[in-house]
């Protein structure tokens, strides 16, 4: 289930960078990462947090349950205790662009989190779709 569900994720990855392309403003920075002894430093964080224009403390919850594995957040960079290659990294922030900034309808990045009715939603700021926000704990 777990394995389909990330399968199902990789392909709708696969299937944007055509339709990025037009709206090219949005690059989501490479993971700068190292290992150093058993735990993985993300060294630009913030600026990753930043082109996907949500808080660092969002996405470094996400990265925290998704890898499985606790971690630290030092108001730049995030240590997570676990050895991580730096394609696994980049494949949870990829899943997290789409399951929270890339709008579902129009595929572009200007969403924002608002509220309806006392529930958290995902608002695309070109087009007016919105989507429920899934809860990460
Ligand atoms: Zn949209």
């Amino acid at each position: 289930m777990e394995q389909g569900y990330n399968e199902l994720l990789d392909r709708a990855w696969g299937s944007l960078p055509d339709n990025l392309k037009e709206h090219s403003r949005f690059e989501i920075p490479k993971a700068d990462t190292f290992i150093e002894g058993n735990q993985t430093t993300i060294r630009n964080f913030n600026e990753i947090a930043n082109a996907l224009g949500r808080d660092p403390k969002y996405l470094m919850t996400y990265l925290f349950k998704e890898l499985a594995a606790p971690g630290v957040y030092d108001g730049n960079r995030v240590v997570i205790q676990r050895v991580l290659k730096q394609g696994v990294i980049e494949q949870k922030i990829n899943a997290y662009a789409l399951e929270y900034v890339i709008c579902h309808e129009c595929q572009r990045p200007d969403t924002e989190i608002a509220e309806l009715a006392g529930q958290k939603i995902i608002k695309c700021q070109a087009c007016g779709a919105w989507k429920p926000m899934r809860r990460i704990k």
